[in-house]
């Protein structure tokens, strides 16, 4: 039997599920390529615990060498042009061809779309941001610190509430939060839309640490000169230390690829298939109604790898992707909720919260450890 060929763009949350599965399903009978620009995995959440100093950066890079799975070829080169009709991908190396193209290559930032961002401020969304600010932070005395958003989408919805009180945290820590001031501004009306009750527990836990709540509010640029947040509906907020999210968009070769409508590629909600056959797309690179976060990714992978299997076998499609999945929340003080969130299968979004508890620190340790060993069999 020829062996179907699968080349997966990204290997993230979304990438790296999928390719689990279908070698699970097929072992050597798959002929899948997996590629990414860097050579290993970080997990979100990592840049907060790197950034807080909970963890070290070594310590967080799950490398990619370590994938050893049947079928599957890891491959460290960049991805330039996506040809979606002839399912061929050109790195700066070399062509691939396929027989199911998978796109899972996540959200990108546009920086610059902040004036004065990289210069006057700091972002805590790359890597290499939350690696910056880890020294920032540990020099930071005293002062405004205020956590804004430049637009939405953006992954992880929770990510600015819990950098907001894992800052608390830190600067108690550190003897030094009587003499700053934590503003945390957003666009929604209150932190988690979706989970009333996980927002009024945001909001209590920010009031219990003098923590000010501003609603409704994106971030539009920096003015360094005057040290003034300035936002989209012409107000503006003084700022000794500024740390953003940046505006998402999907990487440049997707943008090329006649792949988007309006920004993001809009696959079918039900099973993730593109308009052209053979081609599908799971993740941040898409939008479809749930969130940006790891995941909704892992969910929209595993449908997409049934599909894959019923359409090589003839079977049946899987059921529709139901948009549901859980984010953990850092809530300061070493403790962590959870709230379950259903985006497509029912009448209306719905959120369910859970208390912030040891128990759930715990589940989330293994969130993680479960993925590391999974993915790329480290214990
Ligand atoms: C601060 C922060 C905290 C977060 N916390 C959480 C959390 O607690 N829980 C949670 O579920 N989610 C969290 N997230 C969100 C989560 O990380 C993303 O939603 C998730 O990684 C999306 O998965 P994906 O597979 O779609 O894309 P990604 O995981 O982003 O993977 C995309 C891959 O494509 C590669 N790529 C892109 N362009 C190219 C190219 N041209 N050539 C080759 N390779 C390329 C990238 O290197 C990357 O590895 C957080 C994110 C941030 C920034």
């Amino acid at each position: 039997m020829k062996k179907l060929r699968v080349v997966v763009l990204g290997a993230g949350f979304g990438g790296l599920e999928l390719s689990t599965i279908l070698s699970e399903a097929l072992g050597e009978d798959l002929d899948l390529t997996l590629i990414d620009k860097n050579d290993c995995f970080i997990f979100g959440f990592s840049k907060l615990d790197v950034m807080f100093h909970h963890e070290m950066p070594e310590a967080v890079r799950l490398a990619y060498r370590h994938i050893k799975k049947p079928g599957v070829r890891f491959c460290q080169e960049e991805i330039i042009a996506i040809d979606p009709t002839a399912r061929r991908v050109k790195t700066q190396n070399k062509t691939y061809a396929a027989d199911v193209l998978v796109i899972a290559l996540g959200a990108d930032y546009e920086i610059d779309a902040t004036p004065g961002l990289s210069d006057h401020g700091h972002e805590f969304y790359t890597f290499a941001g939350a690696k910056r600010l880890r020294d920032v932070l540990a020099n930071f005395k005293k002062g405004r610190v205020v956590i804004g958003v430049s637009g939405t989408p953006f992954k992880c919805p929770p990510a600015p509430s819990e950098a907001a009180l894992m800052l608390h945290d830190y600067l108690t820590k550190r003897g030094v939060r009587q003499d700053c001031e934590i503003t945390l501004v957003m666009p929604f009306g209150v932190p988690i839309p979706p989970s009333p009750e996980t927002s009024k527990a945001l909001l209590a836990a920010f009031a219990e640490r003098n923590i000010t709540f501003v609603p409704k509010k994106t971030v539009a640029s920096l003015d360094g000169a005057k040290r003034l947040v300035l936002f989209d509906d012409n107000s503006s907020m003084p700022y000794d230390l500024y740390l953003g999210v940046p505006r998402h968009c999907v990487p440049a070769v997707v943008a090329a690829s006649g792949l988007t409508e309006e920004g993001w590629i809009v696959p079918s909600v039900k099973n993730l298939k593109t308009k052209f056959p053979g081609v599908y797309a799971v993740g941040d690179v898409t939008r479809i109604g749930p969130p940006k976060a790891g995941l909704f990714a892992e969910g929209a992978a595993r449908v997409a790898a049934l599909s894959i299997l019923a359409d090589l076998k003839g079977d049946a499609q899987p059921p529709d992707y139901d948009g549901a999945g859980i984010c953990y929340i850092e809530f300061g003080s070493g403790r962590v909720g959870r709230v379950d969130v259903n985006f497509l299968s029912g009448p209306t979004v719905t959120g369910i919260y859970h208390e912030p508890s040891t128990d759930l620190v715990k589940e989330k340790k293994h969130f993680g450890s479960s993925r590391r060993e999974r993915w790329f069999g480290l214990k």
